[in-house]
């Protein structure tokens, strides 16, 4: 069982067996110019992905559902997820992003004016200064607790799911409160809704997640095929992208912050910080120079595969100078300290200016 609520350390092949996702790479050559992380394997899985692939190429209506659960702040590995949504919505995607309050109250405990604060001043304020214009028709962001149709579809949608079912997805029991249980139901909602009638009828949609969210994909998989007489829902595709590993190695996470470069921080901190990240080096630049570093198991390649290298050859050349022992992790960190640092002086300008927009942003959708 994976556990969408718990902290998890994920084997990706393990997931692929067991689960059925596919791999994302049988599809790569059919799409025109994929995304990095697309190329690079970071995106690794994939359900029923052909569906995006063919609307894609006739360039028909599809959507992308990602949706965002205040409960901390957004990490550099965060960041993945809104350049996936950008990639997705330069290429003609409508693009909807639930701000999942209902879920943060019942599984964490925030309550809904903490969770509307925390939207606008770190997720709206980032994904805006990361290049995302709320201000384009096709991008809808709205807080769970204030949709009246996919709280609706989710009340409509329950009548065909059991405890039974429910606990076997999630491990849910007698002492679990029901507010809990109903999260994963408005997130089938979430995913679904798009295809409704009054937002353009059934249409392929693509939920990127990491591979921890797979118990919500599964289950609204198969609650979209219940009712696809009553809907005719297409039964929504899901692409799976592996975690960014911590600076201490480990898993990186808002809840400790020495594993993390938040979007918060300043240049220097964040230049800091990666000069503290565990590399896959020797235990000494003899050994090094003999028999090159690890970059497979390096938090900096990695900080460079995800988010500071667009070129792949220039990936390569790092890969290869650092495997035959020509560079030194020193002075490797420190030029990846140095990208860092350059992407936060350009990217924290913005972010100052993003706040201001981000307040209006959901004002505006509470509209809706
Ligand atoms: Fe990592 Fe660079 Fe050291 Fe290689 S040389 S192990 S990529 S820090």
């Amino acid at each position: 069982m994976i556990d969408p609520w718990g902290s998890s350390n994920v084997d990706y092949e393990k997931i692929v067996e067991q689960f059925g996702i596919k791999p994302f790479k049988e599809l790569l050559s059919d799409i025109n110019d994929p995304h990095w992380l697309m190329r690079r394997g970071i995106i690794f899985g994939q359900r029923d992905y052909g569906r995006i692939v063919e609307a894609l190429h006739k360039k028909q209506d599809f959507a992308v559902v990602s949706g965002m659960m205040p409960s901390g702040k957004m990490h550099i590995g965060h960041k993945m997820i809104v350049d996936q949504i950008l990639w997705y919505e330069k290429n003609g995607a409508d693009i909807y992003i639930p701000i999942a309050d209902m879920e943060s109250y019942s599984a964490r405990g925030v309550d809904f004016e903490a969770s509307k604060e925390l939207a606008i001043k770190e997720y709206i304020t980032n994904y805006i200064a990361l290049g995302l214009d709320f201000k384009k028709k096709n991008i809808q962001v709205y807080l769970q607790s204030k949709n009246i149709m996919v709280n609706d579809l989710a009340y409509i949608l329950s009548k065909k799911v059991t405890f039974n079912e429910m606990k076997a997805i999630y491990g849910f029991h007698g002492s679990t409160n029901m507010a809990h249980m109903q999260a994963p139901l408005i997130q089938v909602a979430d995913i679904l809704h798009p295809q409704m009638d009054e937002l353009g009828g059934p249409k392929p949609t693509v939920v990127p997640v990491g591979p921890d969210q797979d118990p919500h994909i599964r289950l609204t998989r198969d609650i979209a095929d219940r009712f696809k007489n009553q809907y005719r829902f297409v039964v929504p595709s899901s692409t799976y992208h592996r975690f960014i590993t911590g600076l201490t190695g480990g898993k990186m996470s808002s809840s400790q912050p020495k594993t993390a470069i938040f979007l918060s921080d300043t240049p220097e901190e964040a230049e800091k910080k990666v000069k503290t990240a565990k590399t896959g080096g020797r235990e000494s630049l003899k050994e090094q120079k003999e028999k090159g570093g690890d970059p497979s198991n390096c938090v900096i390649y990695e900080m460079l595969l995800y988010h500071l290298i667009e070129s792949d050859s220039a990936l390569e050349e790092i890969m290869e100078n650092c495997k035959n022992g020509t560079i030194m992790c020193g002075e490797c960190k420190t030029q990846s300290a140095e990208l860092m640092k350059e992407f936060f002086v350009k990217f924290s300008s913005r972010r100052d200016k993003a706040l201001k927009e981000a307040e209006k942003v959901l004002d505006s959708a509470q509209s809706c």
